[in-house]
């Protein structure tokens, strides 16, 4: 028998919580055909509602159900890191509790486990319900990145995925605290297949993301995956120094020819306020680096455990 984990982080999702066990059940059967066995890894992202109590309530009724809680909120990153880092599955799967990643596609995702890939990934390529502004960022976004990072990051790919136990421990082994793991996953490699599905509309209750959150969140994928910025720093440097040696061979021979110094203070004051200003933009890239890097060095724990429901094994 083979074990298959799902792996559902939940902020604030009380009322999705049965729902998605429920619906996940009506796509069982096919593991049943195939001898697998599964459990249900709810990892509670320090929900301020009763996620963690309708959880438990599901692991009374059924044993296949498993809550981690945590003692705050920590982000999905974490949670999906504490999930698989909790897993004793053969095969993982992470899946959204708002039921937008249809367990509907477990069976073709498995197939290609089957097949011989390591590691299933999906895409939606529909955008359907979301506000336009976001589409347009999200596919800026995605643009820019595949531009300035050596890791293939792909556009709309979601965080469901099917993989098997060698690529659940090769995530596990990237233990960095600031965790992009849309970059974590095309890092590590493996084959890797794509499925694409239309987008589905959350069940119920709002978006976590806010048009902030999510702003942010880019931010830290491009310093997380890349070092570009840091490159574009030095160049734009070496760039005013040549064009500020320019200026002042022009001013010099203009002085000596013509005897015409440049006049007036407004270029001047123009002329600091623009170079002044990239110095501070260069500043704030290696600001954001250095502060990367000391989230880094200080070691945190990624999550922390408030409460977890005990299996089987545990108890032997
Ligand atoms: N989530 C989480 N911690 C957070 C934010 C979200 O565990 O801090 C979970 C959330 O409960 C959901 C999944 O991550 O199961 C995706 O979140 P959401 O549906 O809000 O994002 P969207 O689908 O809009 O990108
Ligand atoms: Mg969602």
């Amino acid at each position: 028998m083979k074990l298959l984990s799902v792996i559902v982080p939940c902020y604030n999702e009380e009322e999705n919580v049965r729902d998605f066990y429920d619906e996940f059940c009506k796509n069982a059967e096919f593991f049943r055909e195939k001898q697998i066995e599964f459990e249900l890894l709810y990892v509670d992202d320090g929900s301020k509602d009763g996620t963690a109590a309708e959880v438990k309530k599901l692991h009374e009724e059924d044993g296949r159900v498993r809550l981690v809680s945590f003692s705050r909120n920590f982000g999905k990153e974490a949670a999906i890191y504490a999930g698989l880092q909790k897993c004793r599955g053969d095969l993982a799967v992470l899946m959204d509790a708002d039921l937008q990643d249809p367990p509907s596609l477990l069976p073709k995702m498995y197939e290609f486990i089957e097949q011989g890939y390591d590691s299933v990934a999906t895409r939606r390529v529909t955008r359907k319900g979301e506000p336009l502004i976001r589409s347009f960022f999200a596919r800026m976004f995605y643009r820019l990145m595949n531009k300035i990072s050596r890791t293939e990051i792909v556009d709309g790919a979601r965080d469901y995925r099917l993989m098997t136990r060698q690529v659940v421990d090769a995530i596990l082994s990237m233990s960095e605290y600031n965790r992009f793991t849309k970059g974590i996953f095309g890092w590590v490699g493996y084959e890797t297949k794509w499925l694409e599905y239309e987008n589905v509309e959350r069940r119920k209750g709002e978006t976590k993301w806010s048009f902030w959150k999510l702003f942010l969140y880019s931010l830290e994928g491009i310093i997380a995956f890349s070092t570009a910025p840091l490159t574009i720093a030095s160049v734009m440097g070496v760039l005013f120094c040549l064009v500020a040696f320019g200026i002042i061979i022009v001013t010099i021979i203009r002085k000596l020819l013509f005897g015409d110094p440049t006049s007036g203070w407004p270029s001047l004051v123009c002329i600091i306020m623009m170079v002044s200003g990239v110095q501070l933009f260069c500043l704030g890239i290696l600001g954001q680096y250095l502060s990367k890097t000391y989230m880094e060095v200080k070691r945190r724990p990624i999550y922390l455990v408030r409460e977890e429901t005990k299996t089987d094994a545990d108890r032997d």
